[in-house]
């Protein structure tokens, strides 16, 4: 394109070319360094979204991306039909990372949660003895996994499901933060996972009671059921733990991981167990052409040891408890509530004359600040991991003048 590309144009071409399935805020975004990005007209802010907590290392992160650029220079992809020479190497250290005897490696989110979903039935089936085509997997009201048939079905959002029907069967709702109801529905012998995000990211920030993901684990035991835990946005250092299973120091049966696992620069996702349930899927029942390339690998295994050498678990922790208490002090009937672990937070956005969370996130937009409200009146906030004291003081007062303005 010849003509310079304004952040109208850029909005319009989008607009044309693109299905309508996002409603982005209006800003065009072409630069990005560690907390911050930056639009066409060179304006600077502050990414409170971090692409859906995938940025959690900072934009552009220059170990990432170096160990990409190295990569991509030698070989990328060779599918699995032959081995590679870093898929070991990544196999080895992940694996050793979370403590578990082996890896399946993904793309997206979707795709491993798919993986697990699978890997949970065929265990059903060779391992607990569900009579065939009898599994059923536990999940959440409320909960996020992904896009496919398959996850919409076990959805209980409507706008996720409406008119993609039928649905795959063998999954029972249950509602978040209740182990009665976990205790009820494992009565069924033929009950083979219970997926549960540790912290319900999509749906809003929603934080449990403590000590019931701890619980939901011990039930699970008692009734030879697999605990899965969907860590793809809470997961690698997000809510200041490495996992989030880590503040309840539970071990899941299966883990789900995507998103951070490569820093943002491309699409990583993994699913983790040990032997007795990993081995139950053989060759040629599952895979995919990208899972595992060398390029994903060098990445992820470059993404993970940022997060130790950049202690950013800790720093989630520390910038969390900072943002939350700062965001409380504010003084404004708009904020109904401030919740969240680490740096994976909300406040709840009461209406006021008129205005409600996406104009509140249009005026943080124009104050240099970027967050997208999920379910309407909710914000989330989540930057990248690598921001410090006095950016957060910075961010709160562009949230706090924000709101304020519409007092
Ligand atoms: N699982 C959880 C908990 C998520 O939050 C998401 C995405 O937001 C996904 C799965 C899906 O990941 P992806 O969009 O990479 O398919």
């Amino acid at each position: 394109m010849s003509e310079k590309l304004t952040s109208q144009k850029a909005i319009e071409l989008e607009d044309q070319y693109g299905a309508h399935n996002y409603h982005p805020l209006p800003v065009v975004l072409t630069r990005g360094e560690g907390v911050f990005v930056w639009d066409l007209d060179g304006k600077q802010y502050f990414d409170f979204l971090s692409a859906y907590s995938a940025v959690n290392q900072g934009h552009c992160n220059p170990t990432i991306v170096n160990a990409m650029i190295n990569q991509a220079k030698r070989l990328t992809l060779t599918s699995r039909a032959f081995y590679n020479d870093c898929l070991g190497e990544y196999e080895k250290y992940i694996t050793e990372y979370f403590g578990f005897d082996k890896v399946l490696p993904m793309n997206s989110g979707a795709e491993a949660d798919e993986t697990a979903l699978k890997l949970t039935r065929k265990w059903a089936y060779l391992k607990k003895g569900v009579p065939e085509n009898q599994a059923k997997i536990i999940v959440c009201e409320g909960n996020f996994h992904g896009r496919t048939i398959t996850i919409v079905s076990m959805s209980s959002d409507p706008e996720a499901k409406k008119d993609f029907g039928p649905f795959t069967p063998g999954f029972e709702q249950i509602p978040y933060n209740d182990i009665p109801a976990l205790e009820n529905a494992l009565k069924d012998p033929n009950v083979a996972g219970f997926l549960v995000e540790p912290i319900q990211g999509e749906a809003g920030v929603f934080v449990p009671d403590a000590g019931y993901l701890k619980k939901a684990y011990d039930v699970c035991k008692a009734n030879n059921v697999l605990f899965i835990a969907d860590e793809v946005q809470t997961g690698l250092a997000r809510t200041g733990k490495m996992l989030a299973c880590d503040h309840e120091g539970v071990k899941p049966d299966i883990l789900i991981l995507g998103k951070a696992l490569s820093g943002g620069v491309m699409p990583i996702s993994a699913v983790l167990a040990n032997d007795d349930i990993m081995l139950c899927i053989k060759p040629g029942e599952h895979g995919s052409t990208f899972g595992g390339n060398p390029l994903a690998c060098k990445v992820a295994i470059a993404a993970l040891g940022v997060l130790k050498d950049d202690k950013l678990s800790e720093n989630a922790e520390r910038m969390g408890e900072l943002f939350r208490s700062e965001l409380r002090k504010i003084d404004s009937e708009m904020i109904e509530l401030v919740r969240g672990k680490g740096l994976l937070n909300a406040i709840v956005i009461k209406p006021k004359n008129g205005k409600e969370a996406w104009d509140v996130c249009l005026k943080m937009r124009d104050n240099g600040l970027l967050a997208k409200p999920t379910h309407g009146h909710i914000i989330r906030f989540a930057p990248p991991l690598v921001i410090n004291e006095e950016q957060v003081h910075e961010a709160v007062d562009i949230i706090k003048r924000s709101i304020l303005s519409f007092e």
